[in-house]
């Protein structure tokens, strides 16, 4: 599957950004205006990995997980979606399951943007594999690979299906979509001087 051959796609950072509030895929990808990244952004803590990825290769890990096969770097699509999973793993129960490595530290609490990226690999590997994905895993690197165990059921995956949808319709069709409901996020949003909230 080449990077090349997908039309119109989006990527995991796009369903983070959209589930944060639907209007920052209109202003960042209709309007195109820039967001300010550095400001107000735990929606894009999903950014920041693949910067360092120390030790990837621990077999140790895998051995924890149970897993019987791991495939590397994976670049997936489907009709939406795209995405590059540091390793797809199949488990002794016939699943599948995404791992994940943080350059970032445990910190007793999974960040949603972590947990969604996982769930949009779930659906890219049930898509392309055609088996079952039950769970994802996270390696916090900082915190000498603490390994996470993410259950993720049908309906985290249909969430982000239909973010996925809305998310086309939103830059394919011009439309301007909902405020987010939690209208805390409006406090220190970077599109508050331009957006009608
Ligand atoms: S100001 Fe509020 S409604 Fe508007 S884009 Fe920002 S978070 Fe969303």
């Amino acid at each position: 599957m080449s990077k090349e051959s997908t039309q119109f796609s989006i990527t995991p950072s796009h369903i983070i950004e959209y589930l944060y509030c639907p209007r920052f895929t209109f202003f960042e990808y209709v309007l195109r205006v820039p967001q300010f990244e550095e400001k107000n952004y735990k929606v894009l803590k999903g950014r920041e990995m693949h910067d360092e990825k120390a030790d990837q290769n621990r077999a140790y890990l895998r051995k924890r997980i149970g897993a019987v096969e791991k495939q590397t770097e994976v670049y997936l699509t489907n009709n939406l979606l795209r995405g590059e999973v540091d390793e797809v793993l199949t488990l002794q129960d016939g699943t599948m399951a995404p791992l994940d490595y943080k350059f970032a530290k445990w910190e007793d609490r999974l960040y949603d943007t972590y947990r969604t990226q996982l769930v949009c690999y779930a659906w890219l590997i049930e898509h392309n594999f055609g088996r079952q994905v039950t769970r994802g895993y996270l390696v916090y690197t900082r915190s000498k690979h603490y390994l996470l165990e993410v259950p993720i059921k049908p309906e985290d995956v249909e969430v982000v299906k239909t973010a996925a949808a809305e998310i086309a319709k939103i830059i394919q069709k011009n439309v301007f979509p909902n405020a987010t409901k939690v209208r805390k996020r409006c406090e220190h949003c970077t599109y508050r001087n331009i957006c009608p909230m």
